[in-house]
């Protein structure tokens, strides 16, 4: 059995890694985790108590559409073991850490995520997984 942690932000960079690990395996052969991390940002300016509510709560929202998102595409793509996990914090960090208590041999990602700049060769989250994995890491183009 062939454990996967599949780092999903919603992007078709991120669609294709789901693919490129369905690929690795026949169904049965691979169980996935699905994985989004929503960043909490720092807002500057007046804002309420219920102002940081309301955005706590679209956050969440948007984290449960990625996920939903996610696993409906790794239903389709022949993923037949898989869950989705979301959790607060800093992608680069918690995306190794996750793969790490999770046991996972490896961790799939696209090359670029929602930022999605043609010129750029590999995303920023990607360049830190990388750096701050301690299991292998493929890089999906
Ligand atoms: P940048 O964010 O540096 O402006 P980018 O969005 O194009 O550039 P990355 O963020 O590095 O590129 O995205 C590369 C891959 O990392 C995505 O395809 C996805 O697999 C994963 N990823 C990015 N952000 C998250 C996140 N918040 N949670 C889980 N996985 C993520
Ligand atoms: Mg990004």
């Amino acid at each position: 059995m062939l454990r996967l942690l599949i780092a999903v932000d919603g992007s078709e960079h991120a669609r294709n890694a789901i693919d490129a690990a369905a690929r690795l395996g026949r169904e049965g052969e691979v169980e996935a985790v699905l994985v989004h991390i929503r960043e909490g940002h720092t807002y500057h300016g007046d804002l309420t108590p219920r102002d940081y509510e309301r955005i706590a709560e679209q956050a969440l929202a948007q984290q449960s559409q990625v996920l939903e998102g996610a696993l409906a595409h790794a239903l389709k793509a022949g993923l037949a073991r898989v869950e989705t996990l979301g959790e607060e914090g800093t992608p680069d960090v918690d995306i190794p850490r996750i793969a790490t208590l999770r046991a996972a041999d490896m961790i799939v990602m696209g090359t670029r995520g929602l930022a999605a700049v043609s010129a750029l060769l590999l995303g920023s989250t990607a360049q830190r997984v990388v750096h701050n994995a301690t299991v292998p890491v493929l890089l999906v183009k």
